[in-house]
């Protein structure tokens, strides 16, 4: 397996780079990955607390979803959906077991998906269609409720209702039917719901805006709307969900059911891609043959990955692990803060966003060069809007570990 560094050129992107310039990633080339830690091809190793934006959640080349994923290699990896195959319903029975008791409704469905925009795409998808079949909103005038700062993905219709202006900008014509409202304010969307809503459709926590935490009445109030208006909560925990914020989905701290939920990152334990939307049958049930679909949803190497995830969150000892490490990573993010080494910090579970301190001396102008800095000291972790780093380590670091990078990212807000 392990090939050399630079088997393959290793040109780095920019001059002469063959890649398109959508992104702008730190000055580092990972070659191999265990755990925590990864080690770049000059052989330099670095805690990554990014882990892929949450993909990661169980870490990098977890032995249990490396075997999953070996093994069914040796079997069977694709088959289209124009053919069953004998992982699609356990997987889907899985999941359903692990999501559907958090939902509202007695039964649920699954709907597979590859990436989380997919999902995203399905639940609106579904939610549309529900709205004009069951709800009775008419033809072609659903809307959907959606909140500032959202971040749901980067197809066209996502990015018309993102209120980012660099992910929106240049991409239009937007599609139509979306109404936004601030974040955090139940009020708002209780105005904007009327006829024509078929779905709020929300982040409980807002991780790429930079782990933004609503107040706690909000989503329970927002739920109330929903159901008082008669139109599905959908919850997008494709990031926040999984074990991140100390339970499996992220509503549960509210004690909030979604009707619908979007899943995906850590659904693919870092191996592949798997997205699903889960919620209520009676909504999914919309989605007969021939009117949503996907050539490698719920294709066998996903599934084989997908059910050893939900085995390895089933016992909630990760969702528990999340919730204590992450109280530790809050205590001592906290005295940063009252040191005022940093401007503002959230948390919720083993997830957090730090605001750089303007004007601090010798302290990081931006999020980016905090970043560089950290990189400098052995650790991975990506800024957000600006001012903005996000914490998001894998749910199975050694607190040695994480404290070893807390001393780091300590020096590295006071020394260039
Ligand atoms: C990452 C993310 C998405 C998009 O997922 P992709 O797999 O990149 O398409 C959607 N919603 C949320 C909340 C996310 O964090």
């Amino acid at each position: 397996m392990a090939t050399g560094a630079g088997a393959h050129g290793g040109t780095p992107a920019g001059v002469g780079s063959a890649l398109a310039p959508n992104y702008h990633p730190l000055p580092v080339t990972v070659a191999t990955a265990e755990g925590a830690w990864v080690t770049d091809t000059a052989g330099r190793r670095y805690l990554d607390l990014l882990s892929a934006y949450s993909a990661l959640n169980f870490g990098h080349r977890h032995p249990a979803l490396v075997a999953a994923a070996h093994a069914q290699l040796d079997r069977l990896t694709l088959t289209s959906r124009a053919f069953d195959h004998e992982l699609l319903e356990p997987f889907a029975q899985a999941l359903a077991g692990l999501v559907g008791p958090l939902l509202a409704g007695r039964s649920h469905l699954v709907l597979p998906m590859n990436t989380g925009a997919e999902a995203v795409e399905t639940a609106i998808k579904a939610s549309r269609k529900w709205g004009y079949e069951v709800r009775g909103v008419p033809a072609d005038r659903a809307t959907i409720v959606v909140a500032e700062g959202n971040f749901h993905g980067r197809t066209t219709t996502v990015v018309s209702f993102s209120t980012d202006p660099d992910a929106r900008r240049g991409f239009g014509p937007y599609t139509p039917g979306f109404v936004t409202v601030p974040y955090g304010d139940a009020d708002a969307v209780a105005r904007a719901v009327d006829a024509t809503t078929v779905a709020v459709l929300l982040e409980p926590v807002q991780g790429e805006q930079g782990v933004v935490v609503p107040p706690d009445d909000y989503l329970p109030a927002v739920r109330r709307v929903c159901d008082e208006a008669g139109v599905l909560l959908v919850a997008d925990e494709i990031q926040s969900g999984l074990g991140r914020t100390g339970s499996t989905l992220a509503c549960e701290r509210w004690d909030v059911r979604p009707d619908l939920v979007t899943l995906g990152k850590a659904l693919g334990g870092g191996i592949v891609p798997v997205s699903a939307v889960v919620g209520r049958a009676d909504v999914l049930e919309v989605l007969t043959p021939g009117t949503h679909g996907s050539t490698f949803g719920g294709n066998p190497l996903a599934c084989a990955v997908g059910l050893a995830v939900v085995d390895l969150l089933t016992p909630g000892t990760l969702q528990a692990r999340a919730r204590t490490v992450g109280e530790h990573l809050a205590g001592r993010l906290d005295v940063l803060l009252d040191r005022g080494l940093l401007h503002g910090v959230r948390t919720v579970g083993l997830w957090a966003g730090l605001d750089v301190a303007p004007g601090l001396t010798g302290g990081p102008a931006s999020g980016r060069e905090l970043c560089e800095r950290l990189l400098a000291r052995g650790v991975l972790a990506k800024d957000t809007h600006g001012a903005t780093v996000r914490l998001a380590p894998p749910l199975t670091v050694e607190v040695p570990d994480l404290d070893h990078a807390l001393d780091e990212l300590t020096t590295a807000l006071t020394t260039p």
